[in-house]
């Protein structure tokens, strides 16, 4: 098998003498320990140098390589520790200065009469031209070493950039010889070296004409990056679609039930996606499908209407939250049309009484429940299904592509639905929803309310607590959310319950909290209090950022907004302008705020449409901030930036599907390297989608 080809690489960095487990554990915090990893961690800038006879004003601040003869040296015993060398250059004197050196070495090293090759950054201090601290020093006329350009890496604290290029140098020396996997008319079109050469040459260049081609070599790079993450998809895709269903019809009765029973018409857009989501039910290839739509646009009843034609075909469906306040108050809104429709809808989360979630396990299996709505726990679980045919995950943008692959393993005869409140740019559905097919929801309903988005300094509180006052006199009810300081759920929780107590004692008895540290009984009382208006103010932590659905709050104040992401504050700002009536969001800002910081709620006045934000955001913060993947240390890509390759992302998706149609199990010699390719990229798991047939 050629991709044994690519054992070598799967080495970690320990093969190399003089690095050690202590050198693993640092250089897995900084890009992963195998060569494989470290191939990819690209030099972040370059050094160039420039040789040089005589000293001159153009050369200031230049980082030079210049021959000279040492005239004298002399070094301080006492603090401060100075030593300086006296090089005569032709006719001139450069001095060279150190600082705390070892005198020793110094001493014996720079030697009167001695030739020597330095290389630093000159300056002029006064008529004195300088070297300090130089970078290289060739004490003896040996073989040059010192490099006219020299690449620098990002570092880690505990690794020396010396080491990081030792390592980079062995790894590189290890890669095998690639055959081309990239068509020719590609390379050819967009002048890209081979996948070698372009490592080669990007970490190690040597001419001038290498170092201004770095971002071609780059771009092959990045290509061969967005290739196999798009070989990956095609074929995750195809495996979902694998196991044969039973095809369906539209029934329509308990349907148009519901419809005829809802306060609002559906919107148009709300239509056109559940057409096409039945009809995509109705095959009997599975349904793999990502329902977008901004926050408040609708997707809950959709999820609704789209569980319900397979209950009238007798089959179960599914509704997972992300969290237990979003399930519940799913469920509180599907129980509601629960006898209208006659059939048996229930709510199961981990943290509910035992007997009661045993009978509800039981029913579950048995087929008497139609419809369970509950957290992802539901189908991660051992809980047996008599008859699921559709599964919906609400709010899903935190799982990764090969999560969701799990995921759909679980369930062989399942239809997926996934629904998220975060718009996903354009590169980004490319990139990681590829796998699905994609619905959207583009208008909310009509007669929306106003939002109005405004930015207050926290000196200004009362003029907050004026509008509260207000807002209350008018029957209508206040969101506050305090934000969560650096995963430290104490102090998260001490700021919203400080607030809660303060908010108390000028609106006495008007005021809940919720958040992740509270009891589940007490979160859904809570939410139960303030849905009902018995509360008119809901203090919380961001556990209300995704769903929550309260049409009469009308104001949504947002503690510290500067410390908050962009989509994060259009998910909560989603949470008001549910109802008719006109809202506001006052984004209380910290007066200390940073650049980007004052960016973001400048977007956020400007503009309430959350596929604007989420394109803006992607700019700021990158994909793993958006899709919530960032997992531990790694990005979503080694080298592909969606901001700038967004183009190669469109045409190794277009390429891949090219491939996966005419060779959709990678065999023969074009297989095997394409397959080289994934594994190169770490899409390991989609390659053994293939070997299990
Ligand atoms: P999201 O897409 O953010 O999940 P929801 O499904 O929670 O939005 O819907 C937001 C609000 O809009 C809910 O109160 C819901 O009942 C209401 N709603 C949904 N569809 C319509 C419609 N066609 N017309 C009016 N209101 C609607
Ligand atoms: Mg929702």
């Amino acid at each position: 098998m050629s991709l044994k080809l690519l054992d070598e690489l799967y080495n970690k960095i320990d093969k190399l003498n003089g690095f050690g487990p202590k050198n693993i554990l640092l250089f897995d915090k900084l890009c992963g320990s195998r060569l494989l990893d470290i191939i990819f961690h690209l030099p972040n800038s370059i050094i160039k140098r420039i040789k040089i006879n005589s000293l001159k004003d153009e050369y200031i601040y230049k980082r030079i390589i210049i021959n000279g003869k040492v005239k004298s040296s002399w070094s301080s015993y006492k603090k401060p520790k100075i030593s300086i060398v006296t090089l005569e250059v032709n006719d001139q004197i450069l001095e060279i200065i150190y600082f705390n050196v070892n005198r020793n070495w110094f001493l014996n090293n720079f030697i009167k009469d001695n030739e020597i090759t330095i290389s630093g950054e000159l300056i002029r201090k006064g008529n004195k031209w300088q070297v300090i601290h130089p970078d290289y020093i060739q004490i003896k006329k040996l073989e040059e070493i010192i490099p006219i350009y020299e690449t620098t890496y990002p570092l880690t604290s505990g690794l020396s950039h010396k080491k990081i290029k030792a390592a980079v140098k062995y790894s590189i020396s290890e890669i095998p010889g690639f055959s081309e996997w990239i068509n020719s008319e590609l390379l050819k079109d967009k002048n890209w070296q081979s996948f070698n050469k372009s490592l080669l040459k990007l970490h190690f260049p040597k001419t001038l004409e290498e170092v201004e081609n770095a971002h071609l070599y780059k771009e092959r790079l990045a290509y061969d990056e967005a290739l196999s993450r798009q070989l990956a998809l095609n074929l995750i895709r195809k495996h979902k679609h694998k196991t044969e269903q039973k095809t369906l019809i539209n029934i329509n009765t308990l349907k148009d039930k519901l419809i005829n029973n809802l306060p609002f018409k559906l919107t148009d857009d709300q239509q056109d996606v559940l057409k096409t989501i039945y009809e995509d039910i109705n095959l009997n290839k599975r349904m793999y499908r990502l329902l977008q739509g901004d926050v408040g646009s609708g997707k809950t009843i959709v999820a609704f209407l789209s569980i319900l034609h397979v209950v009238e075909h007798g089959f179960q469906g599914a509704l997972m939250a992300p969290t237990e306040i979003l399930a519940y108050q799913h469920y509180l809104f599907f129980k509601k049309y629960e006898n209208i429709i006659g059939i048996r809808i229930a709510l199961l989360t981990s943290k509910m009484q035992k007997n009661i979630k045993i009978n509800i396990i039981d029913d579950i299996n048995n087929g008497k429940i139609n419809i369970i709505i509950g957290t992802h726990a539901l189908i991660q679980s051992n809980i047996k299904f008599k008859n699921l045919r559709l599964a919906i995950i609400d709010e899903q943008h935190r799982f990764g592509v090969y999560q969701r692959l799990e995921l759909s393993k679980k369930s062989p005869n399942t239809d997926f639905m996934v629904m998220t409140a975060t718009p996903i740019p354009r590169t980004l559905v490319l990139t990681d929803y590829g796998d699905m097919d994609i619905s959207i929801i583009h208008s909310k309903p009509i007669n929306r309310a106003k939002i109005e988005t405004i930015s207050v300094s926290i000196p200004r509180m009362n003029e907050v607590i004026k509008a509260i006052s207000r807002a209350i006199k008018n029957n209508e009810q206040i969101f506050w959310v305090c934000p969560l300081v650096k995963d430290s759920e104490k102090l998260d929780l001490a700021a919203a319950e400080t607030r809660q107590k303060y908010l108390h004692n000028i609106f006495p008895n008007n005021v809940a909290i919720v958040h992740g540290q509270m009891d589940s009984r007490d979160k859904e009382n809570s939410l139960l209090q303030f849905s009902k208006n018995e509360k008119k103010i809901l203090v919380s932590t961001t556990v209300i950022e995704v769903g929550i659905d309260i049409p009469n709050a009308t104001i949504m104040i947002i503690e510290h907004a500067e410390r908050f992401g962009l989509a994060q504050l259009h998910q909560l700002r989603g949470r008001i302008g549910r109802g008719t009536k006109n809202s506001v969001c006052i984004l209380l800002y910290d007066q200390k705020i940073g650049e980007i910081a004052r960016e973001r709620l400048t977007v956020m006045r400007e503009t309430n449409n959350g596929f604007l934000i989420s394109e803006k955001d992607l700019k700021l913060r990158g994909a793993g901030e958006i899709l919530g993947t960032r997992q531990s240390g790694g990005q979503m890509f080694k080298i592909l930036d969606i901001n700038i390759h967004e183009n190669l992302i469109k045409i190794a998706n277009k390429n891949s599907k090219m491939i996966i149609n005419e060779n959709p199990n990678l065999i023969g010699i074009e297989g095997e390297k394409l397959k080289q390719l994934l594994y190169l990229f770490g899409q390991d798991k989609a390659v053994k989608l293939i070997k299990s047939g």
